[in-house]
């Protein structure tokens, strides 16, 4: 699937409260990307990731979806094709805490009235190693193992994108290697774009496009740094 934004723009409050939380912003992402955009507290990222995934609605701009504009769906027409070809990650994981891990992750399958794909399940908690955690609750899990099973819900319902908002930001620096090296697979083995927001320079160099927002402006880093001398 091919994501376009063109001119998003998201402006929160009127008056004085004005903010215009993202100016004109426009992106290709293309299948098989794997972006990462950096930027400072309040800058825009998560206004961003939002609108880009169909959660959020702009204050002006277009957002196409291979060709079709997002915006000119119904409600629901949208809401069902987010819940089929975008999943997200949240950095506080947004587990249901009475269910365990195995229910947490077919949740967006029962949302949307599908049966569980026993078989991609097992393939997909093998590849994040959970295998051994389904039957737990989330305060059960260390942070880690409870953001590996946020990924495999993410997954259940075999979107193409995989939007992630600081996924590493509730981790000691141990497990958010862990996760990044999952997500590192998710692209290469299970071939899926993502577009991942992070802090850490390490996790934005795993990239193949690196961007970088100030004050709701997006702007491309260099692809590679060139020496002047
Ligand atoms: P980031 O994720 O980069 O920290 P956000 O996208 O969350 O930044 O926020 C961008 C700007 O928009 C900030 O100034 C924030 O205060 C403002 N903002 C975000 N959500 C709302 C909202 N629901 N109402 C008003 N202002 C908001
Ligand atoms: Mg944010």
């Amino acid at each position: 699937m091919k994501i376009e934004a063109k001119e998003l723009s998201k402006i929160y409050g009127e008056g004085e409260s004005l903010v215009t939380a993202l100016d004109r912003v426009s992106l290709q992402i293309m299948p098989g990307d794997f972006i990462s955009i950096t930027g400072p507290s309040g800058s825009g990222k998560s206004t961003l990731l939002h609108l880009l995934s169909g959660l959020d609605q702009p204050t002006s701009g277009r957002l196409t979806y291979d060709d079709k504009d997002i915006y000119s769906l119904s409600d629901r027409e949208r809401s069902a094709l987010r819940r089929r070809s975008i999943g997200f990650v949240f950095q506080q994981f947004h587990l249901l805490p009475v269910l365990t891990a195995r229910e947490n992750i077919l949740m967006p399958l029962l949302l949307d009235k599908r049966q569980p794909d026993e078989a991609y399940l097992e393939q997909l908690s093998k590849l994040l190693g959970i295998g051994g955690r389904l039957t737990h609750l989330p305060h059960e899990l260390s942070g880690g193992q409870q953001q590996r099973v946020a990924i495999a819900r993410a997954l259940i319902t075999q979107p193409d994108v995989i939007f992630a908002d600081e996924p590493t930001g509730n981790l000691d620096s141990k497990s958010g290697g862990e996760v990044m090296e999952i997500l590192g697979k998710v692209h290469e083995k299970m071939g899926k774009t993502i577009v991942i927001i992070t802090h850490d320079s390490r996790v934005a160099g795993m990239a193949n496009r690196q961007f970088s927002i100030v004050d709701g402006v997006l702007a491309q880093k260099a692809a590679q740094k060139w020496s002047l001398r």
